[in-house]
């Protein structure tokens, strides 16, 4: 090429020059495009991953806590001797069966038992025995209970106490008397030894009203408890407080 040609053919160079330089500048900004799709759409695919990874361990541990929970519920509301309800779930029970029998207006029984000279088992055999007559004593009167709205509760010691939710006197008096003889009908029986065991139980029902607390229906049931103590034990007396 001669420096003639070269002066004609200098503009058509240049701007096959410069073509060339802007195609490549396009090709390289698409590809750097292209890439930059690529990695934005990897990082929302690991994002993703990452959510929903994270999303199962926090089911896991949620349903890790409500099973926790609900042990430990089951451990402050169960007495650790008989596996029946405490006394912590007795007083709940019974402020929400008094609603409920406010709302309603229905009945509600309440069965109070102590066990007869329990304390002679006590001084006799030892309180390990003593703690196996309160263990069968809790798994008799359970057994004879066929409705899931009674509940039957360690109250203390030898006592027992059963909210019955729309139960008449009448009904819990009948409860009462099966519950007493399900007790004297057969010995407890430990080693050699036969214990015979027997019951006294006072009852009380009532619909609750505006101003009725648990304290009203464990009182009444308790006098006739005591009631029941007095006229020889093994019995099961109603109490006469107004209904
Ligand atoms: P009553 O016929 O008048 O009811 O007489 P009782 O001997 O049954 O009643 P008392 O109140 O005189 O005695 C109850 C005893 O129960 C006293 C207490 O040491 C015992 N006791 C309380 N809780 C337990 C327990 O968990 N295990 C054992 N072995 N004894 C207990
Ligand atoms: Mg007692
Ligand atoms: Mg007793």
């Amino acid at each position: 090429m001669t420096i003639d040609l070269l002066l004609q053919q200098w503009p058509a160079l240049l701007c096959g020059a410069v073509a060339g330089i802007l195609l490549t500048a396009l090709l390289a900004w698409l590809l750097f495009c292209l890439q930059q799709k690529k990695w934005q759409l990897n990082v929302a695919d690991q994002l993703e991953d990452s959510i929903q990874q994270r999303t199962l361990e926090l089911q896991i541990t949620l349903t890790e806590l409500a099973d926790k929970n609900k042990q430990l519920e089951q451990q402050n509301t169960r007495d650790a001797l008989t596996g029946i309800r405490n006394r912590a779930f007795f007083d709940q029970k019974m402020n929400a069966e008094i609603k409920r029998s406010r709302r309603e207006r229905s009945t509600l029984g309440l069965l109070m038992i102590d066990i007869d000279h329990f304390k002679s088992i006590n001084d006799n055999h030892g309180h390990l025995v003593g703690d196996l007559v309160i263990k069968e004593v809790a798994s008799r009167l359970q057994q004879e209970l066929k409705r899931s709205t009674d509940h039957l509760c360690r109250y203390g010691g030898e006592e027992f106490a059963i909210i019955l939710p729309n139960t008449d006197i009448e009904g819990a008096m009948q409860l009462a008397e099966q519950l007493r003889l399900c007790l004297t009908a057969s010995p407890v029986q430990h080693e050699e030894l036969e214990l015979s065991i027997s019951a006294s139980i006072g009852c009380y029902a009532a619909v609750a009203e505006i101003s009725s607390i648990s304290v009203d229906y464990i009182q009444a049931a308790d006098i006739a408890l005591y009631q029941a103590k007095n006229e020889g034990r093994n019995k099961v007396i109603c109490s006469t407080l107004s209904q």
